[in-house]
């Protein structure tokens, strides 16, 4: 079992207050807190051993590509993908995405179909509308219903042999709904179709193991796992990783250069080109490794407590609506109370302390099927306890109070 008042101390951000209250930090969808652990991990990267990688015959030098390769290795047993060089170090989840669909350009014909869920981040939709737009491919959305979850007989309908490519978040960032991804994997491989699985939000709370998903790319970003910002994953089977073209081109992705000819560095460096962000790297192993130490199955239990208790509490509130009420979900709660602008509830609990989420999520189709601008949304993380729920709920009661 989870021991909050130990955790909560490795997380300074925590005891900090916000217009006089303590803080209660509920935006963790957003991005997760950082515990000392990895802040220790970043100031003794500039304290001691900042140097560019791979290309240095110095201490230093080494001493940072070193320490670079082994976070490669711990998110890659994290992760159990095969290969070292299948995790391709990005900026983050968006750089991911468009790595690939960016890659796909050169692999797609105009009668080729793309498949997306109605439960996607912005950053799942708009980098494949623009593939589509330069190959000509058609794009096809699986539908959601009212519980948001994935209409999944339809989706068996939009699969065929033009299908070349599916894409879908493993939880929705907006709703906390998890996705039957094992399901639409082995559904599209059956027509030949590789399937990208959005790791974002999923992974805070669960482990995935890409091996057994069998799933051809999976992308994520530190800063939702207790890492920095401006660091993320994308891990990609070899095969794929081998046949897509550089996204970039510059330093460190080639493997010779002339003005006739370049040719390009092995995996992982092809797709990492120029300075990546050492340090995040570096970080974002420290990080798996402190979430692995207190376990995801742990993580998984504490926060389902956190979300039936939370929910349970904010249903006791009159003409408050929650939005993703699948049985398959994680600790995100997004709601509205009556015609209330979600904006005004966040701006009065914000003054209490809370910091919650307002507005669309970057997830615009959602608030469209919902007919909605937007919603609040109060996200969970194993570092939050049960008495900041009630300062929460108490919170959104008062707001409730003054605006309805
Ligand atoms: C946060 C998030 C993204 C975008 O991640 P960045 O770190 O901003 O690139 C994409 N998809 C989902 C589901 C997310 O939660």
């Amino acid at each position: 079992m989870l021991d909050v008042t130990v955790i909560r101390k490795d997380f300074p951000i925590l005891s900090r207050k916000v217009n006089g209250k303590p803080l209660v930090y509920l935006d963790n969808a957003a991005t997760s807190q950082t515990p000392q652990q990895v802040i220790d991990v970043i100031v003794n990267y500039y304290s001691n051993y900042n140097a560019n990688i791979h290309r240095g015959v110095h201490t230093l030098s080494q001493e940072a590509t070193d320490k670079y390769e082994e976070a490669r290795k711990k998110i890659q047993t994290h992760f159990n993908a095969e290969k070292a060089h299948e995790i391709i170090f990005t900026s983050g989840t968006t750089h991911s995405i468009n790595l690939v669909a960016n890659g796909f350009a050169s692999l797609l014909k105009s009668d080729d179909e793309v498949i997306v869920s109605a439960l996607e981040h912005h950053s799942n939709i708009v980098p494949w509308q623009m593939l589509c737009e330069k190959t000509g491919a058609t794009l096809k959305v699986i539908p959601m219903n009212e519980k948001g979850e994935l209409v999944m007989s339809d989706y068996a309908n939009l699969l065929s042999n033009k299908t070349k490519l599916v894409f879908v978040n493993h939880i929705s960032n907006a709703l906390g709904v998890i996705n039957p991804i094992e399901d639409i994997i082995e559904k599209a491989h059956k027509v030949g179709a590789a399937v990208l699985v959005d790791g974002a939000q999923a992974c805070p709370h669960i482990k995935p193991n890409v091996q057994q998903l069998d799933v051809d790319f999976y992308v994520a970003s530190a800063h939702k796992m207790c890492g920095p910002t401006g660091v993320g994953m994308l891990y990609g089977k070899e095969k794929w990783l081998n046949k897509l073209p550089p996204y970039q081109g510059g330093g460190e992705m080639i493997a010779e250069v002339t003005f006739e000819k370049t040719t390009y560095a092995d995996l992982p460096h092809k797709f990492e080109a120029g300075t990546p962000n050492i340090c995040g790297g570096i970080a974002f192993g420290a990080a798996i490794d402190y979430m692995n130490a207190i376990g995801f199955d742990n993580i998984a239990t504490y926060e389902n407590e956190l979300l039936a208790y939370a929910t349970k509490k904010l249903l006791d509130i009159e003409g408050l609506r929650i939005y993703g009420n699948s049985k398959h979900k994680t600790s995100v709660i997004s709601f509205n109370i009556g015609n209330v602008h979600p904006y005004d509830i966040g701006s009065i609990v914000d003054k209490l302390g809370v910091a919650v989420r307002t507005g669309h999520h970057c997830a615009q189709p959602i608030m469209d099927f919902y007919k909605i601008p937007g919603t609040v949304r109060a996200s969970f993380a194993f570092y939050n306890t049960f008495e900041e729920v009630d300062v929460f709920v108490d919170a959104v009661k008062k707001a409730s109070q003054m605006l309805t």
